[in-house]
C-alpha cells in the first residue's frame, strides 16, 4: 500500500552516532598510529646519528693510531737521510756509523730495518747488520720517484711482498747540500701491524675498515682481501670524496660486497685516509625489531578496535531499526496502517504552528463512511474491516505530497491534514477519495464517503480544534445534503480562506 507516509526522522541521532562511532575509531586508529609512526621515525634517525657517531670515533682512533706509527717512523728516516750528509760521518768505523745513524730510530716489532740505498739503488747501509747482502732497489717506484722529484717529502710505498712479508715502504730522500740527490732511506711498516690493530678492535662482522693511500689506492682492508689491496679506487665516487673532503659520511653499496653501507671518515687530510663501513641493515637490526613488534601491535589493537567498533555500529543500527519500528507501531493504525489518532493529534498540533510562522493556509479532511452501520449490519463486521481498508487505500493513494498526513481518526470517520493548500486544491483531493471510494464500489456503490472540507490560515492566536469543528460541521453538512459529496466549510470568525 503506497500510504504516502512521512519520513521519520527519530532514528537519525542513532543512525549518526552509529557512522560517527566508526570515524572516531578510525581516526583514533590514525592518531596512534601517526604518533607510533612519528616515534619510530625518531627512533630511526638516533640509531643512524649513533652509528655515525661511533663509526665517526672507530675512524678517527684508527686514523690516530696509524698516523703516529708513520710519523714516529718518518722521524726516524728524516734523522738517517740528515745524518748521512753530515761531514762527520765520513771516515768513522761502520760499528760508529751504525750507531750514530739509527740510535734514535724507532724500532717496533711490525716495523722493518731502515735501510740506505745510494744514488744508483745500491744498498750502502742496512740497521739490522753491519754488513748486508747486495741489494738494489733502483727499479723500485719509492726509489725512481725520490730520483726524479727532489720535493715529494715522505712516500709511502704501494703495499708489497718486503723481505717475505706483505708491507709499505715508507721513504724519504736524501739531498746534499747543492741539492744533489744522494740516494734513499726507506723502511717498512708490514701488515702485521694492521692485523694487530684491528685485531683489538671490536667490529660487526660485516663491517668494513679500509686504508687508502692519498691517489686511492687500497693499503689495507679489514676483512683482509688480498684482490683488493694494491687497487686503486680513486674512481669510486664515495672514496673520491673521502680523499678531499677533511670529514664526512656517504651512503653507498661497497665495491666489492654489494649490501649499502654508511660509510664514515675522519681526518681525510693526513698521508693514509681511514674509511669506515657498517651495513645499513645493522644499523637497523636493532630498530627494525622493536618497529615489528610495535607495527604488529598497533595493527591487532587497530583490528581489534575497528572490529569492536564496527560490532557496536551493527548493534547501534539494529537498535535503531527496532525503535524505528517501534515508533512506527506506536504511530500506525493497525487496521488500515494509516497514522492512528495519536499521531494525527500530534501531527495537526505541528502543522498548525508551522502554518501559522509560515502564514501559509493548512487544510483538513474529514471523511466519514456512508450507512455504514448498515453495512456492517448487513455484511457483518468482518467485511465491515475489508470496506475500512478499501477506503484507506483510497485515501493514501490520493494523498502524495511528503507533508500530508492521513490517519484513522476512529472507527469509521478518517482525516487528512493538507499543509499549504488552498480550498480549491483541498476540495479537490477530497472529490479525488470521494470518487476513488465510489469507483472501487463499482456498481453496486455500496459504500460511499461523505467529506467536510476546511482550509485555514491560522494565526498566532487561533486554535487547531476550530478548524476540525468547521470541517466537522462542513461533514456534517455533507451527510444532510444526500451523503458521497464534499463540503466546503465557511468559518469568518477564524480567517478562514474559504
Ligand atoms: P452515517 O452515514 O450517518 O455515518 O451512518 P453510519 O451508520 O455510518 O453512522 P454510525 O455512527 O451510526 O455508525 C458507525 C458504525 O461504524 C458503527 C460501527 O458498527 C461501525 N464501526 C465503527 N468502527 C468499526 C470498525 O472498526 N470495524 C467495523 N467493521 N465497523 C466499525
Ligand atoms: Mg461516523
Ligand atoms: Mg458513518
Amino acid at each position: 500500500m503506497g500510504f504516502g507516509r512521512r519520513k521519520d526522522t527519530a532514528s537519525r541521532p542513532w543512525r549518526l552516532s552509529a557512522k560517527l562511532l566508526i570515524v572516531s575509531s578510525v581516526v583514533t586508529i590514525l592518531g596512534f598510529s601517526a604518533i607510533c609512526t612519528s616515534v619510530m621515525l625518531d627512533m630511526r634517525h638516533s640509531e643512524e646519528e649513533l652509528a655515525r657517531q661511533t663509526l665517526e670515533n672507530l675512524a678517527s682512533g684508527i686514523d690516530s693510531d696509524i698516523s703516529r706509527n708513520v710519523e714516529l717512523f718518518d722521524l726516524s728516516l728524516r734523522a738517517v737521510a740528515n745524518n748521512m750528509v753530515a761531514p762527520e760521518l765520513n771516515g768513522v768505523s761502520k760499528p760508529l756509523r751504525q750507531l750514530i745513524l739509527f740510535d734514535q730510530a724507532a724500532t717496533a716489532k711490525h716495523f722493518g730495518a731502515i735501510q740506505v740505498f745510494d744514488s744508483t739503488g745500491k744498498l750502502i747501509v742496512d740497521a739490522s747488520t753491519l754488513d748486508p747482502l747486495p741489494e738494489d732497489r733502483s727499479g723500485e717506484e719509492y726509489f725512481q720517484v725520490h730520483r726524479d722529484q727532489a720535493d715529494v717529502g715522505l712516500f709511502i710505498s704501494r703495499p708489497m711482498l718486503h723481505r717475505g712479508a706483505y708491507a709499505i715502504v715508507l721513504s724519504r730522500r736524501i739531498t746534499g747540500e747543492d741539492g744533489r740527490f744522494l740516494g734513499v732511506v726507506a723502511g717498512s711498516i708490514r701488515f702485521s701491524y694492521f692485523h694487530d690493530l684491528f685485531g683489538r678492535l671490536r667490529l660487526g662482522a660485516d663491517d668494513i675498515i679500509t686504508v687508502f693511500r692519498r691517489d686511492g689506492t687500497v693499503i689495507m682492508r679489514m676483512p683482509f682481501d688480498l684482490d683488493l689491496i694494491g687497487k686503486n679506487l680513486g674512481d669510486v665516487p664515495g672514496v673520491r670524496r673521502a680523499l678531499s673532503e677533511p670529514n664526512g659520511s656517504y651512503s653507498g653499496t661497497g665495491s666489492i660486497s654489494h649490501s649499502p653501507r654508511l660509510y664514515v671518515w675522519r681526518d681525510g687530510t693526513r698521508p693514509l685516509v681511514v674509511l669506515v663501513g657498517k651495513p645499513w641493515a645493522d644499523i637497523y637490526r636493532l630498530w627494525r625489531m622493536e618497529a615489528t613488534r610495535i607495527g604488529a601491535i598497533m595493527g591487532a589493537l587497530a583490528v581489534f578496535v575497528l572490529g569492536v567498533s564496527l560490532f557496536l555500529a551493527r548493534e547501534v543500527d539494529r537498535r535503531a531499526a527496532a525503535e524505528e519500528k517501534l515508533e512506527e507501531l506506536a504511530t500506525t493504525d493497525a487496521l488500515t496502517g494509516l497514522r492512528n489518532r495519536r499521531k494525527f493529534d500530534a501531527s495537526i498540533e505541528d502543522e498548525w504552528r508551522r502554518a501559522a510562522r509560515q502564514k501559509r493556509p493548512l487544510a483538513l479532511l474529514m471523511i466519514d463512511a456512508d450507512h455504514f452501520k448498515t453495512f456492517n449490519d448487513t455484511f457483518g463486521h468482518q467485511a465491515g474491516d475489508e470496506v475500512l481498508i478499501g477506503i484507506a487505500i483510497c485515501i493514501s493513494d490520493s494523498v502524495h505530497r511528503a507533508g500530508d498526513c492521513a490517519a484513522r481518526y476512529g472507527g469509521e470517520e478518517f482525516a487528512v491534514l493538507l499543509p499549504d493548500s488552498s480550498p480549491a486544491q483541498a476540495f479537490a483531493v477530497a472529490e479525488t477519495i470521494r470518487l476513488k471510494v465510489e469507483q472501487w464500489c463499482g456498481e453496486t456503490a455500496i459504500t460511499t464517503v461523505s467529506i467536510g472540507v476546511a482550509s485555514v490560515l491560522p494565526d498566532a492566536n487561533s486554535e487547531w480544534t476550530a478548524m476540525v469543528n468547521a470541517a466537522d460541521r462542513a461533514l456534517y453538512a455533507a451527510k444532510a445534503d444526500g451523503r458521497n459529496r464534499t463540503v466546503l466549510a465557511h468559518n469568518p470568525k477564524l480567517s478562514l480562506v474559504a
